[in-house]
């Protein structure tokens, strides 16, 4: 289920020419918790479904194994159409689409919990643009369009694919953000 507004037609920006479907975030609207990553894959564009391929498959492994449940929790990424070539998405394109859709989607959802994955993420959230590294595992009290919320970063769970060594923090910070949310 998507949470908020979204338009499924949406020619907003310039990654409208390019993608094959606009990708919302779903999970219930009932969930303690939300992450979001950068933007869709090629799958995902695909789909319209976020994070469905390889990397999903690494963030589903990392939830059942913190005693969590994919369809319990609240998945979706920063901008909701695939950049050309994966790029990274454009200030410009982030600013555009968060302030039409993912403002919205939070405040449907008005999470305990927010989980950034990534440093793109990460970045939007964060007042300064901190290196994700160190922030990662570590909470943060922030207060995100008026709502109060306990706020995460984990590394991207494609990092994970190219980096093993990643996966160790990856999994202990999915498990710290489930237990803050109780969704576990
Ligand atoms: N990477 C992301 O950031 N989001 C997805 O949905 C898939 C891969």
């Amino acid at each position: 289920m998507t949470c908020g507004v979204i338009d499924l037609a949406c020619t907003a920006c310039r990654l409208s020419g390019k993608r094959l479907n606009v990708v919302p975030g779903n999970g219930p609207c009932s969930s303690g918790i939300m992450f979001f990553g950068e933007a869709p894959g090629k799958e995902e564009d695909v789909r319209g479904e976020p994070f469905v391929g390889r990397a999903g498959r690494v963030l589903n492994d990392a939830i059942r194994k913190a005693g969590g449940n994919r369809a319990r929790v609240y998945v979706g990424n920063v901008v909701k159409c695939r950049p050309p070539n994966n790029r990274k998405p454009r200030p410009d394109e982030i600013d555009t689409c968060t302030s039409l859709y993912l403002e919205a989607e939070i405040g449907a959802v008005k999470p305990k919990v927010i989980c950034a994955l990534g440093q793109t993420a990460a970045n939007f959230f964060l007042p300064t643009n901190e290196k994700m590294s160190d922030r990662v595992g570590k909470e943060i009290e922030m207060i995100i369009d008026g709502l109060e919320v306990r706020f995460f970063v984990a590394y991207h769970p494609a990092a994970c694919l190219y980096q093993r060594k990643n996966i160790a923090s990856f999994e202990r910070s999915i498990r710290r953000c489930l237990r803050a949310a109780g969704s576990t």
